[in-house]
């Protein structure tokens, strides 16, 4: 296929006021890889119940502005916490081991999780005066009663770990894993560099690829020094893409 029809997809993970410091370094950085702010924020509407956007004027501009820059917003849960008790003991170590708990729609029944979406959903079109391109799940997780709620939230996209697809006709727009890095602990810190450097390669071919990055990230020079080979790398004869365009590809 032709060089053009290959397209990076970037994101921005966990745009609060709480991290407005990490979110400008990492929106600067990511402008600079991709030529312009060509990439998708993931909007927590109050992370962990301690940051909320609704009464934050000075958050409401900034996301104006963002989104005038044609910045792609997406719903990305509501506290991002995971507040739920988990009946299974499977999906409780699914949540603790793997999210650090921080798989909200893992554990919410299908009413609380349509609530959730419809809520945040609102609070952004409201501030912007213009749709969502979507929701995305904290930690990319979704459990029973998040897949039902998507199923009638009305949103165009979401994806998780592994692809994107269209929850208003179920068609998968995009597979391959998502280039996503952690900065929680030493040990992950290595495990996601390993994996960037293999990635970066072994996803060369791919029709799309999707590179993740938290607020986290900007503290952890190696981090950085990652994300800026795997965006080096995959954007030879590739173009940085829009999630909606997905949708008429
Ligand atoms: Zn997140």
């Amino acid at each position: 296929m032709p060089a053009s029809d290959k397209s990076l997809l970037a994101s921005i993970h966990d745009v609060s006021p709480r991290f407005s410091d990490q979110i400008d370094r990492l929106a600067d950085r990511l402008a600079r890889h991709l030529g312009e702010p060509r990439f998708a924020m993931l909007v927590v509407p109050d992370h962990w119940g301690e940051a909320p956007i609704a009464g934050n004027r000075a958050f409401h501009a900034r996301l104006r502005d963002w989104h005038a820059t044609g910045v792609e917003l997406f719903v990305h849960g509501w506290f991002h916490r995971d507040d739920s008790r988990h009946a299974g003991a499977a999906t409780g170590f699914k949540a603790r081991h793997m999210t650090a708990g921080e798989g909200e729609f893992l554990g919410l029944d299908g009413e609380e999780a349509l609530d959730r979406m419809r809520r945040g959903r609102a609070l952004i079109e409201d501030i912007v005066g213009a749709e969502v391109a979507g929701f995305i799940a904290p930690a990319w997780l979704y459990g029973p009663g998040a897949l039902a709620a998507l199923s009638t939230a009305g949103f165009a996209i979401a994806e998780d770990h592994l692809r994107v697809w269209s929850p208003l006709d179920g068609r998968v727009l995009a597979r391959g894993p998502v280039v996503t890095w952690a900065s929680r602990s030493q040990g992950r810190i290595a495990s996601s560099i390993a994996f960037a450097a293999l990635a970066r390669h072994a996803l060369a071919p791919m029709r799309t690829v999707r590179v993740a990055v938290h607020p986290g990230d900007t503290g952890v020079p190696r981090l950085l020094d990652s994300i800026d080979a795997t965006f080096g790398r995959l954007l030879h004869g590739r173009k940085p893409g829009r999630y909606r365009d997905l949708l008429t590809a």
